[in-house]
């Protein structure tokens, strides 16, 4: 196991702990090097970061950006940055500042198969007001018993084509970019593994996402299975793009990785946490 961890949640955006216990749970791992990767937030950071110090854990600035690229929804990884960067900060502000509105457009389509007023449910677990998001939303559906666990719920409800779905414009994939790389980070390309979209499709996306100034890809994470480790290790290497290793951890129970260790790179894969070694 490789004792790094470059993506995890903390309840400034859809994690469960707040960040300093996601914090000292990676730390007590055995975690050597830690990213705190809040969706469209930093607000966890600064008290991630005095926590990681008490461990003498190395600490990584960190944030996950919710960007959209034609029909795809994809997760930009930034690390390594500035947060108080003021495009940094404009841009999250903007685009946390959508999902409001998208949460009742989520609410009014359940309320058409029957589920009442469920923004209300789903705001009593955004311990982030501005940060509300479909897993706030799924955590009430199990509450009320609508789905046995937030998998289920995923299965049922919140995805495309079933209700509680909405159409949302997140940011652009350049202005994502943009604004880690100005803020001095790097941009890393999360669980690419996840997304419904051929080879094809992916490899216009690594074509444009490197164009643009993207540096990295997750090829190890929580939601990769060995297969997909190897075939990311592959196009790392295709696409000269640095590898990045994550949990995304989010809670205990709601998913297979506690955080703070992932399963190693495969060799011939540039780690992109070489530079904060040194
Ligand atoms: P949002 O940014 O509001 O669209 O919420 C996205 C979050 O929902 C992801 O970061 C995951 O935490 C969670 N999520 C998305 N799809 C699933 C799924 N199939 N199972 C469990 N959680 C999911
Ligand atoms: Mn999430
Ligand atoms: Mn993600
Ligand atoms: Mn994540």
């Amino acid at each position: 196991m490789t004792p790094v961890d470059l993506h995890c949640h903390s309840n400034a955006s859809d994690g469960l702990l707040p960040p300093r216990e996601v914090t000292r749970k990676a730390a007590e791992r055995g975690c050597q090097l830690f990213a705190l990767t809040d969706h469209d937030d930093t607000r966890g950071l600064a008290e991630a970061a005095d926590e990681a110090a008490l461990h003498g854990m190395r600490f990584v600035s960190g944030v996950e950006i919710s960007v959209s690229w034609g029909k795809h929804t994809l997760h930009i990884v930034g690390l390594g940055f500035d947060p108080a960067h003021p495009a940094l900060k404009a841009g999250l502000a903007g685009v946390r500042a959508g999902r409001d509105a998208r949460a009742q457009a989520m609410s009014d389509s359940l309320a058409r198969v029957g589920l009442e007023n469920v923004i209300a449910g789903a705001r009593k677990y955004a311990d982030n007001p501005e940060m509300i998001s479909r897993t706030h939303f799924a955590r009430y559906l199990v509450e009320i018993g609508a789905a046995k666990d937030t998998k289920s719920v995923f299965k049922r409800f919140l995805v495309r084509g079933k209700p509680g779905f909405v159409d949302h414009e997140w940011a652009r994939l350049h202005e994502a970019i943009d604004w880690i790389r100005d803020a001095g980070g790097v941009a890393v390309l999360a669980h690419p593994g996840r997304y419904e979209m051929g080879n094809e499709t992916l490899r216009v996306l690594l074509t444009e996402f490197k164009r643009l100034g993207g540096e990295g890809i997750e090829v190890v994470s929580g939601c990769h299975g060995a297969a997909d480790v190897g075939r990311f290790s592959r196009l790392a290497q295709e696409f000269e793009l640095l590898a990045s290793v994550g949990t995304d951890y989010h809670a205990t129970g709601e998913g297979a990785r506690e955080p703070g260790l992932n399963g190693d790179l495969p060799i011939g894969c540039q780690p992109v946490w070489a530079r904060w070694l040194s």
